[in-house]
């Protein structure tokens, strides 16, 4: 068959869907396609399902934490299946609803992967869909590793489906997905390693914090090795072997599940771009200030496929909106993620939003540090936690807040806060001048600025 619209979307996740809708809305004709089952990594395989589970290694954290202080007993541990099978509530869900929806509104649906024959047409199976627009929100996926074996690491996707959980878990690269999933594992009982090739694991947040959260992570019991490159998996019979070259030598470590947690990239392989006149620059696409091709401007790309924004659900929905804006009304907005603030959901949560201070260094500016270890405030005290900690980066001239960094009780709240003031231009004496209610974590603000 070949169909004809106004708009084709591939991807059907927090990029593609708002955009979908709105320009249904607006009176166009629009199909949308996914290649798997509809709602994108974010309410399928990313925050959501992931948040369901890392609550459950919170209370399990807290209630370890309290004993001796109150909190009495052995009782609190995880049921694994049951845990999955709430976590399923979330999300078997979603796919029937989107489609729904998206029906109800008159929008088209294909299921498959989408591939473009032409500047302004792609192939989805036997059909071929012709467009006046196409949009490309078609996520990300775990980078392809140089080394032999990759085929027998699984994926964050494989993690969150896993019915029993293994006994030895090794997650391949240091980023959030492998701390997440690793302080998770570790309160659900297993025995989790993480093998990170550089010196810092969770690169892109404060080393000084990380260094809190390392000390914490290995005090659960994580063997977190950094200087580790991993160079070979090589499967068992009961599961994988990675070996790695590590600060003695070659080392192997044996487990029943190995996780790809060495980082995304925009995911574009399968979409033959060349044949849609669409050009790459480096791993993602080249694109004007409009999230539109440069080299076909049929064509506009949303969320963690750009590969510029933080590959983070706040952005693709920013992506979506812009790109919304600039289909509808011509190109008129450019996307500013100015503020995007970071939480690792980890027990406790590291979170930090704008200037690393590195960054603001070599960037020139002039600014004052408040950085403090705060196992001694109340709001840390009180739920007997000692990983804790904050750095505020504050601009000497406007006394605007460049960067803030967080480690302990409710970051990944408190973290918005900053986040506002970051994105808003608020300085720190306007924050120090709120009156915020108390106890409540958020409070400490206006001792960090
Ligand atoms: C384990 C994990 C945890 C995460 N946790 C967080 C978090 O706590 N907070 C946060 O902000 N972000 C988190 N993220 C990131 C967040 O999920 C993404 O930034 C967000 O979902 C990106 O949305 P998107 O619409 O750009 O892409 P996606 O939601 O990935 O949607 C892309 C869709 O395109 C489809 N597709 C791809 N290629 C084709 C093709 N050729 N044809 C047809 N369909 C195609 C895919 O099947 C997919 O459904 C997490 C990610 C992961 C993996």
């Amino acid at each position: 068959m070949v169909g004809s619209y106004d708009l084709v979307v591939i991807g059907t996740g927090v990029a593609a869907s708002p955009i979908a809708r709105e320009c249904r809305a607006a009176g166009w004709r629009v199909a949308v396609v996914d290649s798997r089952p509809f709602g994108g990594t974010c309410a399928l395989r990313g925050c959501t399902p992931k948040k369901v589970l890392a609550h459950a290694a919170a209370v399990i954290d807290s209630v370890a934490r309290l004993r001796g202080k109150g909190i009495a007993g052995e009782g609190a541990h995880i049921d694994w299946a049951e845990l999955i099978a709430f976590k399923r509530s979330f999300t078997d869900p979603v796919p029937e609803r989107n489609e729904r929806s998206f029906d109800e509104q008159g929008i088209d649906s294909f299921h498959g992967a989408a591939r473009f024959v032409g500047p302004r047409s792609v192939r989805v199976g036997d059909d071929v869909l012709e467009a006046r627009r196409i949009v490309v929100a078609s996520g990300a996926e775990p980078v392809t590793l140089p080394i032999d074996g990759t085929q027998h690491l699984s994926t964050s996707d494989d993690f969150l489906e896993l019915d029993a959980l293994p006994d030895r878990i090794i997650f391949v690269g240091g980023g959030y997905i492998a701390f997440e999933f690793a302080h998770l594992a570790a309160r659900a009982g297993a025995q989790a390693t993480i093998l990170h090739r550089g010196d810092q694991p969770l690169e892109r947040f404060d080393p000084d914090l990380v260094g809190l959260l390392v000390e914490r992570t290995r005090a659960i019991g994580v063997d977190l090795r950094v200087k580790h490159e991993v160079k070979r998996v090589e499967k068992t019979p009961r599961g994988v072997i990675v070996h790695a070259d590590g600060t003695e030598g070659e080392q192997r470590f044996e487990a029943d599940f190995a996780v790809h947690s060495a980082g995304r990239a925009p995911q574009l392989d399968r979409l033959d771009l060349a044949a849609g006149e669409v050009v790459r620059d480096g791993r993602g696409p080249k694109l004007n200030d409009y999230l539109q091709s440069m080299s076909n401007d049929a064509v506009y790309f949303a969320g963690d496929v750009t590969g510029r924004g933080a590959p983070l659900t706040p952005v693709a929905s920013l992506d979506a909106d812009v790109v919304t804006a600039n289909l509808l009304q011509g190109n008129h907005v450019k996307p500013d993620y100015t503020g995007t603030p970071s939480v690792v959901f980890t027990s406790p949560p590291i979170a930090g939003v704008g200037y690393l201070e590195a960054q603001a260094r070599a960037a020139g500016l002039r600014f004052r540090v408040n950085h403090r270890p705060t196992p001694d405030y109340f709001s840390a005290r009180h739920v007997g936690e000692t990983c804790s900690g904050h750095k505020v980066l504050i601009e000497t001239e406007t006394d605007r807040i460049l960067g803030a960094h967080l480690v302990g009780p409710e970051a990944g709240e408190v973290i918005n806060l900053f986040a506002i003031a970051i994105r808003t231009g608020l300085p720190a004496r306007d924050l120090k001048r709120a009156i915020l209610a108390f106890p409540t974590v958020s409070n400490d603000i206006q001792s960090m600025v």
